[in-house]
């Protein structure tokens, strides 16, 4: 390949999964027929209040089965989508699969806010606030039951047109949430000026919070920082029931993790709704059961 097709932004491929810029052009191609041939699926992960242990939301999250690589993970392939451009494609996509969740729930009495996450191309993109309006009312959808999740580092790219791209959506009553808090490198003044929701702290520093003094303490200035700041904020990565409570202590709003569920295909979460139930009190261990 030559260099002018290495410098074209479009063939640039840098991630695990393959290293020539052939195999990267052959990715970009299988990307786009991904789609037609019906390779991508829409999970789940619920979004839980820590007080309550309801049920409140749902984060979307694609994975795409490959015919011959299987199950492939977003870290795989998000990051290249994201520089050949497909990401607009992709998120298209997890949109319309997304409305059409939020309909069948709705049609069972079930109402959660579906969270989608965005990236630096979409932001980019002057005319996604009117796209959003276009598919929100083809489906007859409120506004208010998406919320957006952004990177710090997507919103800090182009600071600017990020604010502008997001202060129309939030104007359409699209709820906004920074993902991954703590890891970007966003100024505090700056995201003071942005119509966000929503703060959701990074699972790096929730995973092991209840035996590392320094994770656990910035994710406690995080929820304060949060709260003063009028906002919601929701901790990824629980893993355990240790971590849940600690979180809940700390009034945490809302959570995301393995110990509640995995992420999962989103045809299963109606089903996975009606079983779930929080954890309670401590069990008392009967003593029939103690042999
Ligand atoms: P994210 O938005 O921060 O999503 C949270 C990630 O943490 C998900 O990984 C989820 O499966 C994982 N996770 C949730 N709970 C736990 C837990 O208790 N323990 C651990 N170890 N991990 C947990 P996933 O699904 O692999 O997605 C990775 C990233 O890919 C996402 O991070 C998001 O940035 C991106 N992504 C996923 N789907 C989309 C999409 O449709 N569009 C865009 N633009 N990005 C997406
Ligand atoms: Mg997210
Ligand atoms: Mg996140
Ligand atoms: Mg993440």
């Amino acid at each position: 390949y030559t260099a002018k097709q290495r410098n074209d932004g479009a063939v640039v491929y840098d991630a695990a999964i393959d290293k020539s810029s052939e195999q990267s052009l052959s990715l970009l191609t299988e990307l786009r027929n991904a789609v037609e041939r019906n390779e991508f699926r829409l999970f789940v992960q619920p979004k839980i209040m820590l007080g309550s242990g309801k049920a409140v939301g749902a984060e979307a999250l694609v994975r795409w089965v490959h015919p011959e690589r299987g199950n492939v993970f977003p870290d795989q392939f998000i990051p290249f989508a994201e520089q050949t451009g497909f990401i607009r494609v992709l998120t298209r996509w997890v949109m319309e699969q997304s409305a059409v969740l939020c309909r069948q729930l709705a049609a069972q009495d079930i109402k959660l806010k579906i969270s989608v996450n965005l990236s630096t191309r979409d932001l980019m993109d002057q005319d996604l606030p009117v796209k959003f309006a276009e598919l929100l009312a083809r489906h007859e959808l409120e506004p208010s039951a998406f919320c957006l999740e952004i990177t710090e580092s997507a919103i800090m790219d182009d600071p600017v047109r990020a604010q502008n791209t997001l202060e129309r959506l939030h104007g359409m009553g699209m709820e906004l949430s920074i993902d991954d808090f703590g890891t970007g490198y966003s100024s505090l003044a700056y995201l003071k000026r942005l119509p966000v929701d929503e703060l959701k702290i990074d699972k790096s520093f929730v995973l092991n919070m209840e035996n590392d003094i320094g994770d656990s303490k910035i994710v406690r200035s995080t929820i304060d920082l949060g709260h003063n700041m009028g906002l919601r904020v929701v901790a990824e990565g629980i893993e355990s029931e240790a971590v849940w409570r600690l979180l809940a202590r700390m009034g945490c709003d809302q959570g995301q993790g393995y110990f509640m569920s995995r992420p999962m295909p989103a045809e299963q979460l109606a089903g996975w709704l009606e079983k779930w139930q929080p954890p309670g009190a401590p069990a008392v261990v009967a003593e029939s059961t103690l042999a």
